[in-house]
């Protein structure tokens, strides 16, 4: 099969870039191992998409704080001076999104680290209200095709050019050769016990763009979310309800925050999340009092939450951390072009440099789409070019039973004890060893067998290996990345 661009995945990264394709008048392929539009982060997006107001200077500041500084200026400046455009021409010319107004016009929210109100909502269920209605454009588009449940495995790769990806559908495997390849498979939940991420972020695009040699950055700084409401059925409470005036007490009914940072509960989230799991273990409990306010009446859809899973947030809702966003990724440029010929990246399998050591709230989905219409453009007008490309080799397609089961449990156990929110520089050598011998297990299957299930599982063990070998090699506490034994550098 051919195409002139191939995207992978069908976020609002993947969405942006072949909306931009077809604009451009390139033939789309749109490959997705979605079945449904929850299977994508974007669509659980709660707290809305941060945009420029009249204050480029104060959000490109409040990016750069909240990520400790290390965010590349040049980064933000692409995200900030392009997010208008990009939200007005796309989110609300072409897919006529309804975001929360009233007479005064739009209802902008407030989040962590924002030093103003600039966030674009609609309740606290935004991101479905942008893929449901960019997903149904899509679909009517003469050149784009979207092809559901379809599994990059692997790139096409010849003399550093990428050529496309081996798709499987229905267990059937085929080269799809692309003029160029464009990866937005989101993040890597997956790899950690607890997450907001969908289940399939198993960072299958950060894996196939590592293993064909392209150049990653910043992987050591996952960000873990404060406020996730605990128990059978977790779920994410938004920023934004603490930009609202909620508060985070310990079991001991005393607000901490304060004590932690100046900006209390609006501090960075990397700040917020350790206080959180630190008064959990000191005092048992941590909640969200959400009585500042009338919760119901200003955030229906996570009161609704709260009910049908009988969470009476009168009482305080119960909350921890929980793996969130990956920060570093799949290095790109400008308009998310990878090291590798033909290859873009864009989204959170990307690493563009506006996040640095630690996002800001609400930056992501922007992001996806500033970034996925400039790579969409600037992956356009590349014929494709089919090579010989060598079968996967598929001689005994059983795994052992529970193979892949027994190791992904046993990965997110590294993960989260010493890859997490607070590490170490012992507990991160460690790790490093453990997963290097966890991924040499799943090769040993690759070299012969081919089900996604396997690809994913590598997916998983390529990308905890590439995080725990970065956090191991840096030992400056930043942001995402804490050690709480700070390693002294050599003398020599
Ligand atoms: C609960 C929650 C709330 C959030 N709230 C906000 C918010 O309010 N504001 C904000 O800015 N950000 C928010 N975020 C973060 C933000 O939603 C994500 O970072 C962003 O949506 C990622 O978009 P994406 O297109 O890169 O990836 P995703 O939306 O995750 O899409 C990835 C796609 O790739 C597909 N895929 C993966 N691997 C393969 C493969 N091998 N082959 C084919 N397809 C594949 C997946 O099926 C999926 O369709 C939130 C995230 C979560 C989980």
């Amino acid at each position: 099969m051919k195409t002139d661009v191939l995207v992978v995945g069908s976020g609002i990264a993947g969405c942006a870039a072949a909306l931009a394709a077809a604009r451009e008048g390139a033939r789309v392929t749109l490959a997705t191992k979605a079945t449904e539009p929850e299977h994508a982060s974007s669509w659980w997006a709660q707290g809305g998409i941060a945009v420029t107001r009249d204050d480029p200077d104060s959000f490109k500041q409040d990016i750069l704080s909240a990520s400790d500084d290390t965010a590349d200026p040049d980064a933000v400046d692409v995200l900030v001076e392009n997010a208008r455009t990009a939200v007005e021409s796309v989110l609300f010319e072409t897919l006529d999104v309804s975001f929360d107004a009233d007479d005064a016009g739009y209802d902008y929210g407030r989040e962590a680290a924002h030093s103003t109100r600039r966030i674009l909502h609609v309740d606290a269920s935004t991101g479905r209200h942008i893929l449901g209605p960019f997903l149904s454009h899509l679909a009517e588009l003469p050149s784009v095709e979207i092809r559901q449940d379809t599994a990059a495995l692997e790139l096409i790769t010849h003399e550093g050019r990428v050529h496309g990806a081996y798709l499987e559908s229905d267990g059937e495997i085929e080269p799809t050769f692309a003029g160029s390849t464009v990866l937005a498979t989101g993040g890597v939940g997956a790899l950690y016990p607890q997450s907001t991420n969908p289940d399939g972020s198993t960072g299958d695009g950060i894996a196939m763009a590592a293993l064909a040699g392209a150049e990653l950055q910043d992987m050591e700084y996952v960000q873990f979310h404060p406020t996730v409401c605990v128990g059978e059925d977790p779920f994410l409470v938004s920023e934004a309800v603490r930009g609202d005036g909620a508060v985070l007490r310990n079991n001991d009914g005393e607000r901490f925050m304060p004590d932690c940072h100046p900006d209390a509960e609006l501090a960075p989230r990397d700040v917020v999340a350790r206080a959180v799991a630190r008064e959990r273990d000191r005092t048992g409990k941590v909640t969200l009092d959400v009585s500042p306010f009338d919760f119901a009446t200003v955030f229906p859809d996570l009161a609704q939450m709260c009910e049908s899973r009988g969470v009476d947030w009168d009482a305080g809702i119960p909350v921890a951390p929980a793996e969130h966003f990956l920060c570093g990724g799949i290095a790109v440029d400008s308009e998310g072009r990878a090291s590798l010929d033909r290859l873009f990246a864009v989204g959170e399998c990307s690493h563009t440099g506006v996040h640095g050591a630690n996002r800001l709230a609400s930056t992501s989905l922007l992001e996806g789409l500033v970034w996925g219409l400039r790579a969409g453009g600037a992956a356009a007008g590349f014929d494709p070019q089919p090579i010989e490309a060598p079968e996967l080799l598929d001689r005994d397609p059983a795994l052992p039973a529970r193979f892949a089961e027994e190791k992904s449990v046993r990965l997110r156990r590294v993960m989260d004890e010493h890859v997490g929110l607070e590490r170490t520089p012992e507990e991160l050598k460690r790790a490093t060893g453990v997963l290097r011998r966890l991924k040499g297990e799943v090769d040993a299957y690759i070299r012969t067998r081919t089900s996604r299930e396997l690809y994913e599982l590598r997916g998983q063990s390529v990308t905890a290996l590439l995080i725990a070998r970065a956090a191991a090699e840096n030992p400056t506490s930043s942001g995402c990345h804490y050690l709480s034994e700070e390693q002294t550098p050599h003398a020599d």
